[in-house]
């Protein structure tokens, strides 16, 4: 808490730090180790832990990064926050994030933007931004963000940390404020891939409040000594020919395939051929659930409540204009608009069935490799302002959206700094469905 409170001004990662809540968990480690009794708490016993803002911590703010709910306190824990606590971790705050998940950069912050603690000039992408910015400034040692469409793996590229986001599934999202419901996924940002395996089995498993969730009883760290040899791990040609794909990104996923290669594993071309839909699949799905979940903040039961109005529709209008930001307006107006009588056929229905081609492409593809390997973002970090175009920042997440469409899991691996700009880059590592130890152990051998 020390190291937060005195370096955190130059990135800005923390929005709030959560002392009392920090105290009274260190206490119950505290309490394990004078028993001499560590599995009284878990495998995070006094391992400092901090969570992106959209998940709930009873007694401290959860803000989702908008003025919305700059002064909403969570009544309530949500499953992922709470199964890190019992796990003996020590929560040191909340982390910043673009507004509601809207983003790759977290410049859509109410709150002002996170600096990449690699160049504080630069964004440390999005929209997990504060929770791979602090890990990789030593801030935290664990933390949790969300992913909908790229949100842990990109910032985790951008800032050099481990970055997993299970199989849809895996990871309860109750008390997690949702963005798309059937995209998002919670999971680790750390140091290394030991620590996300043990991160991930602390938060793995049914829980009884997210229908979506399973039942996991894979140990996340079994696998990790296993090597590679004789595993078969995909590339994908028409990613690596992508336009945009920059070519010191290109060239480190080359050289993982070729280290992989030289470790014994089978370098196998696969063929995603819908893939390249995803990215407009993903911006009908995305905001059509966007819109439909953010209509709960309607500044009666949550949110920002402008005052003085006399009739219910103003108060809504007022409310809402004042509380969003410029991007959430934006996938509000987009969802509400292709969810409209007469558009709806047009748009959704077909984006739904894009959905399930994509997943069949990753079926099959899976038919003859154990673990896809691909770029996570096509370039490394930018520069404040320098993507202000809305839709040229949405093709940050070119690489990583097709997985969310088909619920598979996938992570960034740090493996160095790109030639040209000297800052991190992650490749990503692609798991068949509810197989996440597959990325697991393929990210262990590139460590
Ligand atoms: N950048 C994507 C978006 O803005 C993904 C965000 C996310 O994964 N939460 O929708």
């Amino acid at each position: 808490l020390a190291r937060v409170h005195a370096l955190d001004g130059a990135t800005h990662a923390y929005l709030e730090t959560t002392e009392q809540l920090a105290f009274k968990a260190a206490a119950r480690v505290d309490a394990a180790v004078a028993a001499d009794d560590l599995t009284a708490c878990g495998p995070l016993a006094g391992v400092p832990v901090a969570f992106k803002d959209n998940m709930n911590l009873e007694g401290a703010h959860t803000t989702c990064s908008s003025a919305m709910l700059a002064n909403y306190v969570s009544p309530f824990t949500a499953t992922c926050v709470a199964r890190t606590l019992e796990a003996g971790g020590i929560p040191l705050g909340k982390l910043n994030m673009d507004e509601f998940a809207f983003g790759s950069s977290t410049e859509t912050s109410a709150f002002g933007p996170t600096r990449n603690p690699w160049d504080l000039a630069r964004v440390p992408g999005g929209s997990s931004g504060g929770s791979a910015a602090a890990v990789a400034a030593g801030l935290a040692t664990v933390t949790l963000g969300s992913d909908t469409g790229g949100s842990i793996r990109q910032p985790g590229s951008f800032c050099g940390t481990v970055a997993l986001k299970p199989t849809y599934g895996v990871v309860s999202r109750y008390g997690v404020v949702a963005f798309g419901s059937s995209l998002d996924q919670v999971g680790p940002f750390t140091r290394s891939v030991e620590d996300a395996a043990y991160a991930l089995n602390a938060i793995a498993g049914r829980d009884a409040l997210d229908c979506t969730s399973q039942a996991v009883d894979t140990d996340f760290t079994a696998n990790l000594a296993d090597g590679v040899r004789g595993m078969r791990i995909g590339v994908v040609p028409a990613f690596m020919e992508a336009k945009g794909l920059t070519p010191e990104v290109k060239a480190k996923v080359e050289e993982a395939a070729e280290h992989l290669r030289a470790l014994g594993a089978d370098i196998v071309e696969v063929e995603l051929p819908n893939a390249q839909a995803a990215m407009s699949a993903y911006y009908v799905l995305g905001p059509c659930e966007a819109f439909s979940n953010l209509a709960r903040f309607d500044s009666v039961r949550y949110g920002y409540c402008d005052p003085g109005h006399k009739d219910l529709g103003s108060q809504y209008e007022a409310s809402r204009a004042k509380g969003f930001g410029p991007e959430a307006c934006r996938r509000i107006m987009l969802g509400s608009y292709l969810l409209s009588a007469g558009v709806y056929d047009r748009y959704y229905y077909p984006a739904q069935q894009v959905r399930t081609l994509i997943t069949q492409d990753y079926a099959s593809a899976y038919e003859q490799v154990d673990c896809i390997l691909a770029p996570v973002a096509p370039r490394t970090s930018f520069a404040f302002g320098e993507v202000s175009d809305p839709t040229d920042m949405y093709l940050s997440d070119m690489f990583t959206i097709s997985i969310n469409i088909a619920g598979n899991g996938g992570m960034s691996m740090p493996v160095g700094l790109g030639a040209e700009t000297q800052l991190p880059v992650g490749v990503q590592l692609i798991s068949p469905q509810f197989k996440d130890e597959n990325m697991l152990r393929v990210a262990a051998a590139l460590e």
